[in-house]
């Protein structure tokens, strides 16, 4: 065992606060890694504060993870000391299930093993994320991290990165397409990144009117503020799919409404409250309701490799670990430019 310092949180209501935890030994097949920065994911607040039920305390939320190598077991091949690796949101799953022998851990039918908040295979050993000084993963479930990219601006690619680029590649976006983007927070603006680069028309539906400047700044072409009714109707029968990645339980029907006939809406937010969508939204359009979770890790290492091509990564703003508490309280308040990045070597 190898003591690491983390940041918990011990309850749903509570500051996060130091913690200290005991990473397993170095086996055969893992790499330790010495963790350099950790994004801050609006699914680590969800649990943080049990929004979604099942958090176990203390919580040692962090899966947009990136460091170095420090050791590596025996029998690993992908890895060797000295190189830079990635963690997501995932470190185990079943690996025999239909899902994971595609290549979609994500999805494993006996469920993944969360890099937080989860229990390994064993059933027992708890799991805790990235805000803390190392981990331990077996090298199937670590990625190879681009040399070429800014260290702190690689982590939220991740978590953000993988989970908007999925659905683009799975329902093909690109050249010809007309999307929308809704909510400009840490996964809308990669899904701007990643959807022009494939060289679709983006229009960013944000909540925030200060944030078009940015948005354009991002890559997008159009920007439409989605609490405007005039703005709304002009929308109507618009984009060929809109990716919604708002957190916050909002109207479903404004967006579908926005949908061409055949169009899909894809739900990548999770917001803790169910919201209704009335039939009408969907039938009379045949527009389609899909939703996508992250992705898995053949893909996670096509769109590292992606990004590392077209030098895509994301807006951050590198914190402290003692500042993760306000960066909390700003991102409820939609105050993200784009992702919060800690920096480990404050822990
Ligand atoms: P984030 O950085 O906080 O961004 C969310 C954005 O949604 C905000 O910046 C805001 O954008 C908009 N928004 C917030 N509250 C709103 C409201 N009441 N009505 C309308 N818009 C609102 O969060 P994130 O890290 O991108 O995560 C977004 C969601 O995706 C979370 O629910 C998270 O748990 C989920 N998630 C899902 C997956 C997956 O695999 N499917 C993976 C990661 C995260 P504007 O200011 O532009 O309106
Ligand atoms: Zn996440
Ligand atoms: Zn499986």
């Amino acid at each position: 065992m190898a003591e690491a310092k983390a940041y918990a949180a011990y309850n749903a209501t509570d500051p996060l606060a130091p913690f200290n935890l005991d990473r397993r030994e170095v086996g055969e097949h893992d790499v330790q890694i010495a963790i350099r920065y950790c994004g801050v994911c609006h699914s680590d607040l969800h649990q943080v504060r049990n929004e979604w039920g099942g958090t176990m305390y203390p919580l040692v939320p962090g899966h947009e993870i990136v460091g170095t190598v420090t050791k590596v077991g025996s029998k690993v091949t992908k890895f060797k000391e000295g190189d830079l690796a990635g963690v997501g949101c995932f470190v185990d799953s079943c690996r025999t299930c239909p899902s994971c022998q595609e290549g979609l851990e994500q999805y494993c039918e006996k469920g993944m093993v969360g890099t937080y908040n989860g229990t390994e295979r064993d059933g027992t050993t708890k799991t805790y994320g990235g805000y803390s000084s190392q981990i331990v993963v077996d090298e199937n479930y670590t990625l190879k991290v681009p040399e070429n990219l800014d260290l702190s601006r690689v982590a939220p690619l991740l978590c953000a990165g993988i989970t908007t680029y999925s659905p683009i590649m799975q329902w093909k976006i690109g050249q010809g397409h007309k999307v929308g983007i809704v909510g400009l927070g840490g996964l809308g603006h990669m899904a701007v990144k990643i959807a022009a680069a494939k060289g679709a028309d983006v229009t960013v539906l944000s909540t925030s009117p200060d944030k078009e400047k940015d948005a354009r700044d991002l890559g997008a072409h159009n920007f439409a503020v989605s609490k405007d009714k005039e703005t709304v109707k002009s929308l109507y029968n618009t984009f060929d799919f809109i990716i919604n990645t708002v957190s916050a339980p909002h109207d479903y029907n404004l967006f579908l409404s926005m949908l061409k006939r055949d169009g899909t809406m894809i739900l990548l937010g999770a917001p803790p409250e169910p919201s209704p969508v009335a039939g009408f939204s969907l039938i009379g359009k045949r527009r389609r309701l899909a939703g996508s979770l992250i992705g898995g890790i053949a893909e996670t290492q096509e769109m590292l490799d992606f990004c590392s091509e077209h030098n895509i990564m994301s807006d951050v703003e590198v914190i402290n670990m003692d500042e993760i508490n306000t960066a909390y309280d700003r991102m409820m308040r939609s105050d993200v430019k784009y992702r919060f990045v800690i920096d480990m070597e404050t822990l």
